[in-house]
This record gives structure tokens, sequence and C-alpha cells, in this order.
């Protein structure tokens, strides 16, 4: 069997722990302030408003600093019937807790010790890992999440990024500057908070020049993780609205799969390759139609990269960092 051309994040768990571990994702009742708090805000122009999980109203996190019992509830529910899946399925037995829905650090900083600190008593975890934006993270924030590591976890941030270039922030409405991601970035570092980058390839406006940009800013800050995702164009979303007039493409997999292997060859060999493309269902989205499924594109990738002698770091610029 050929070696692989990319540190998948299957090799990274596998050489972390010896068996495969699994994620237990959690919607822990936060919401996201670039579709809520007064910003009056459709939230990025690809956000589907019901792709997440909307139990609860959604209200800035702002309300007690103790877990209510219904989201005590809901949060216990979560994991009981994702832990049940996971051990029946696969026999699983280590666990990484995931805040996944909108963005897990949107709260005050008592408010989120409380609901982490819960969500972590429910069952025995390996690793922490919240996804967020780069203006839900301060240095409270960053403190308060370095704190778990002091309990032996290993503590993951994932973060928004998307495109290196302001002006595609700007049209797909982010809500954040490429600086004030750095700013998060830097912060998350200094604190020693393993953090993964967040990236869609083909976005309004960009092709492969951009993915090559965006790719190299990414690979300068040498982070512990990247996660890349294919724009998809959900019907409940801004971004349908421009897909309808025909203002926008949407990669296919040859175009996406160029892109994935630019970006792959560009970042430091230690980086993990924690995701490779968007999941929703089909038949909630406008675009991309018969788009590979996960584990086909990750095949494909592989198998690809492998003919044309390729592997990750191979265009890494140390010079760069
Ligand atoms: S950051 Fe996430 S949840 Fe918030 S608007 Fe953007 S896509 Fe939606």
């Amino acid at each position: 069997m050929d070696k692989d051309p990319f540190y998948s994040y299957g090799s990274y768990l596998k050489q972390r722990y010896g068996i495969p571990a699994f994620r237990v994702g959690i919607d822990a009742g936060f919401s996201c302030p670039n579709r809520s708090g007064g910003r009056l805000s459709h939230g990025c122009s690809y956000c589907d408003a019901f792709g997440a999980r909307a139990m609860y109203q959604r209200t800035e996190g702002a309300l007690s600093d103790a877990v209510d019992d219904d989201l005590k509830a809901d949060i216990a529910e979560q994991t009981e019937k994702a832990v049940r899946f996971l051990k029946k399925r696969y026999s699983a037995e280590v666990f990484l807790l995931y805040i996944q829905a909108f963005s897990g650090t949107h709260a005050e900083p008592d408010r989120l010790r409380a609901v982490y600190d819960y969500a972590l008593s429910l069952q025995n975890y390996s690793e922490f890992i919240v996804s967020t934006r780069p203006d839900c993270i301060d240095r409270d924030r960053a403190e308060l999440l370095a704190s778990y590591k002091e309990k032996g976890l290993d503590v993951w941030v994932e973060l928004g990024l998307q495109s290196a270039h302001n002006q595609t922030l700007k049209r797909i409405n982010r809500g954040h500057s490429v600086e004030e991601f750095e700013e998060a970035y830097r912060l998350l570092q200094d604190y020693g908070i393993k953090t993964a980058v967040h990236l869609i390839f083909g976005l309004p406006g960009e092709g492969l020049k951009e993915v090559r940009e965006t790719s190299g800013y990414v690979a300068g800050l040498n982070p512990q993780g990247v996660k890349f995702h294919n724009l998809h164009v959900p019907y409940n979303s801004k971004l349908y609205e421009d897909y309808k007039k025909g203002l926008i493409e949407v990669p296919d997999t040859g175009q996406y799969l160029e892109y994935v292997i630019t970006a792959i060859e560009m970042m430091p060999g230690k980086t993990v390759v924690m995701r490779l493309t968007c999941d929703s269902r089909e038949d909630e989205r406008a675009a991309p139609k018969g788009f590979l499924k996960k584990t086909e594109f990750y095949n494909l990738l592989r198998s690809e990269m492998i003919k044309r002698k390729t592997f990750q770091g191979r265009l890494y610029d140390k010079s760069l960092i």
C-alpha cells in the first residue's frame, strides 16, 4: 500500500491514541454574532439558517451563568445518543467532545465555563474541540479554553477564516477581516491551544489563484490543523439568490480536486488535514449536485496525488514563517 500523500485526521488520531477516536458533536445552545446580536445580519451568505440544531431561543448566550435544566437535559440526551451509537457501530473507546453548532465561544466566559464543564462531565473525553469565529475569541476566552489543558484534555479550536482576501470576506458577509482572524489565531497559539483553520474553496470571485494565496497565507501561520470545504449553496441561504441569477459558479469535483491538491502541497507536513469536503444534504442544496461523497473524494484525492507523485508540503515555503 502506498504511503499516504497527506497527513489525514484519521492518521493523526490513530498515531495519537493507537485506536480510532470519535467525535461527539454537541449543540450547546450558543448562537452566532453574525446572525444575531444587533448586527441585523443574515450571516455569511452561504449560511443555512436551519443547518444547525435550533432547539433553543438563541439569545447571545447572555442568560444566566448557570446552565438551565432544559439545556442540561438536551446536552445529556445528545451525548447519550451519540456515545451509544458510536459504541454500537464502531465499538468506540476514545471520545472527543466537539462543540460544533454556530459559534462555540459566543457567551460570557462564566456561562461558557458552566456549559463546557457540564458537557465534559458526561463522558470520559480525551479532547475538547470548539468551533468558533475570530470575533468570539479574546484573552478571557483563550484563557478559559487553555485551562482545560490542565485537566488533562487536548484542546483544539476550529477557527473560521474561509478566505485570506478581505474583499471576499466582505462579499460573503463574514463579519470579520483577515487581520481580526490573525489576532484571534495568534492569541490561541500564545495560549498553546491547537488551532485548525477553516477554509472554503470556490467562494464567489475566487479561483485557483486565490486558493493559492489563501493557502500560502495559512501555511505561513503553521497551524496544527486545516479543514477544507467546497462551496455549497443551500436553498435557504442568501447565496442562493445570486446562484439563481447566474452570478456565481460552484466548483465541481474536478475543479475542487485541483484546489485541494494545491492547498495540500502548500501546507507544512505536520499540519493535520482534518477535513476535505463540506457535508450537507443533497436535497437541501442547489449546488453542487452529484458531488462525490466524503470517502469517494478522499479516495480520488489520494490516488490522484499518488499518480502525480506529489505530497503534502511539496510546495511549502518555510521562508513564510
Ligand atoms: S459564522 Fe457560521 S453560523 Fe455564523 S453566520 Fe457564518 S456560517 Fe452561519
